[in-house]
């Protein structure tokens, strides 16, 4: 432990830790980034293969967006964004709305995803207040969904580990038992199914969906259940559905936005709109706080009236749309805007895929290989004929995180989800050197003779 780890420790409380781990693990002081990198103050560097909570998307300290911070701190930092407004905020929405999937062009600004969930919701039920469904006062989301930690995301969430003991101070939103590809209780695999699980829904939607304002759903990955891929078909007919009962689709884009699933948005897989979209983490490239949600015209009209109509939407954070964080949005847009990037990483995705499959899939307790565009996920199980998994308190993925370390590369593994989730930048020879960690600590956790 040096000095700095030691004050650390004496004052800051860190974010979704176990405080205790840090005696044996304390947090390691960073000092500098680059690119794929991070390097610490003894010298030590770290590849990022987790983006750093998913959010870097372009590497760190990319010079592009340094460029244009800098340049935005000396002209503005920050403005009131009732009755104001600024020039790159505006530039920033007239770009996205061109990148949006159809009829998305309104956008309202938070300041971190769990609150642009929130902000989605509140929209969406006061669109049924004042369109004449006052009887609409109930959400549904998926089993196993995550959309954020503040009471009301927290709620849509079914992650026992974020929600299970704050049960008694949540709202009551209905879950619907969501797709489950590896484990599929109608004995499917990924290349026959036809979504036989969506009956699920139906089910749900024919008991509540008359009362029922809106779905939230994580498209195509539920992220923090264990990077779990489902197929786009799913989100089709939950368009359909969802028309049939006049309830909002709200696609929480937090995670899959700007490309990670191998397309701007994952919605773009399925070809069709959600009525509302939360964007985030990727929206600054990793640079600053900053989330939104974009909605159509149509809900944005049933806002629109004489102000003593009280049909406002009175929702604000202090830094909405702040305009530093939007100069850092309109940079990643500046570097995403030819494709290249994207096309990239589309062909380095199956190059990083090829590989993971070659060197984990015959290890004994490796249950499934599972990836959408650059995001590749390892789940570990105790018994691969029946896929049982480890016995959680043995924290397996945990050892082969504090291995990895050692070796220079951040795995943090989702329970017992080894999982790769890096920069679009991500070079093939990073890949390897990444790859090869991941297989060494597993061996070295798990020895394959047992
Ligand atoms: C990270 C995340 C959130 C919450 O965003 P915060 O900025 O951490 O509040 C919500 N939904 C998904 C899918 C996420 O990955």
């Amino acid at each position: 432990m040096n000095d700095w780890t030691e004050k650390d420790l004496k004052y800051i409380w860190h974010p979704c830790s176990q405080m205790k781990d840090y005696e044996e693990l304390p947090p390691i002081v960073i000092q500098k980034g680059q690119g794929m990198y991070l390097y610490d103050i003894d010298g030590n560097k770290y590849l990022d293969v987790i983006s750093s909570w998913w959010c870097n998307l372009l590497g760190h300290c990319n010079p592009k967006i340094n460029e244009a911070v800098k340049n935005q701190i000396n002209e503005l930092e920050h403005v009131i964004f009732a009755n104001f407004t600024h020039t790159q905020a505006i530039r920033l929405c007239e770009r996205l709305s061109k990148i949006m999937p159809e009829g998305l062009c309104k956008f309202n600004f938070t300041d971190n995803g769990s609150s642009a969930i929130e902000a989605a919701m509140k929209v969406s039920f006061q669109y049924h207040q004042q369109t004449g469904y006052p009887q609409k006062t109930k959400f549904m989301a998926l089993t196993d969904a995550y959309h954020g930690e503040t009471i009301g995301a927290l709620s849509a969430g079914d992650c026992d580990l974020y929600t299970k003991l704050y049960k008694p101070i949540l709202m009551d939103i209905k879950k619907i038992q969501g797709p489950d590809c590896y484990r599929c209780p109608y004995g499917k695999t990924r290349d026959n199914c036809t979504c036989e699980c969506f009956e699920k829904a139906e089910e749900i939607f024919a008991k509540y969906g008359d009362e029922t304002s809106a779905i939230l759903v994580e498209p195509l990955l539920q992220g923090s259940a264990g990077m779990k891929i489902y197929p786009a078909l799913y989100l089709k007919r939950l368009r359909k559905l969802c028309n049939e009962y006049n309830v909002h689709l709200i696609a929480d884009e937090i995670a899959t936005g700007f490309g990670r699933t191998g397309k701007m948005f994952a919605f773009n897989h399925a070809g069709v709109s959600p009525d509302i979209m939360c964007l985030s983490k990727g929206l600054t490239g990793g640079y600053m706080p900053m989330a939104l949600f974009v909605t159509t015209q149509k809900i944005y009209d049933a806002f629109y009236a004489d102000y003593n109509t009280g049909k406002a939407f009175m929702h604000s954070h202090t830094y909405s749309g702040n305009p530093l964080a939007c100069s850092a949005a309109n940079a990643v847009l500046d570097i995403l805007e030819d494709g290249s990037i994207l096309k990239k990483a589309q062909e380095n995705a199956i190059y990083f895929n090829n590989i993971i499959k070659e060197k984990f899939l015959t290890h004994p307790n490796v249950g499934e290989v599972r990836h959408i565009g650059l995001i590749n996920a390892i789940e570990l199980v105790e018994d691969k004929q029946s896929k049982k998994p480890f016995d959680s308190n043995l924290r397996t993925g945990y050892q082969i995180y504090k291995k990895a370390l050692m070796e220079g590369v951040i795995l943090r593994p989702l329970g017992d989800v080894i999982y790769f989730n890096p920069p679009l930048i991500m070079e093939r020879k990073d890949m390897d050197f990444a790859t090869d960690v991941a297989h060494k600590c597993l061996y070295e956790i798990l020895p394959a003779s047992k």
